[in-house]
């Protein structure tokens, strides 16, 4: 059988929504974050782990204060410094993925490299893997004189009508 993790349809890029594709299987859940988090020497204090619950249970980029508000609505005691604190902590060693936004810092919990796709209505940040043809990445590497060795890409749009 033949080896290969190219997309098949040579030109043309592989997207699947919500870490469906082909990063997928790097990120199997809060114990995956939980182990991490040990490699790295990281202490896994009660608030770390609410935080890091939460992150992996919502799968969606949020900023400190929602996260706060989320976890005290569930009933955890847990204070707004400390929420702020954890994620920066967790975003630094790489084990939490930050968004830089115009509206502040938003937190997801995917490391891994993937791309994103902002509602222009809404403003909902979604998940994609998007894999760019091998000739495009080429193209850019001898424009650039670089090896590419990651890529997001950052879309925007609006729902189509009846879609
Ligand atoms: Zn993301």
């Amino acid at each position: 059988m033949p080896a290969t993790h190219l997309p098949s349809a040579a030109g043309s890029a592989a997207v699947s929504p919500n870490g469906g594709g082909p990063g997928s299987a790097s990120h199997p859940g809060a114990d995956g974050a939980y182990l991490r988090c040990r490699e790295l020497g990281m202490r896994l204090s009660r608030q770390r782990r609410m935080v890091l619950d939460l992150l992996w249970s919502e799968k969606a980029h949020l900023s400190a204060r929602d996260i706060f508000e989320k976890l005290n609505a569930q009933g955890r005691n847990i204070g707004h410094t400390s929420v702020y604190q954890n994620l920066e902590a967790l975003q630094s060693a790489g084990v939490i993925e930050c968004l830089d936004r115009a509206s502040g810092r938003l937190y997801g919990y995917r490391s891994d490299p993937h791309s994103h796709l902002t509602c222009v209505e809404s403003g909902a940040i979604q998940d994609l893997d998007v894999e760019l043809p091998p000739g495009l990445i080429a193209r850019i590497e001898d424009l650039t004189g670089f090896t590419i060795e990651s890529y997001t890409l950052h879309l925007s749009g609006r729902p189509r009508a009846g879609g």
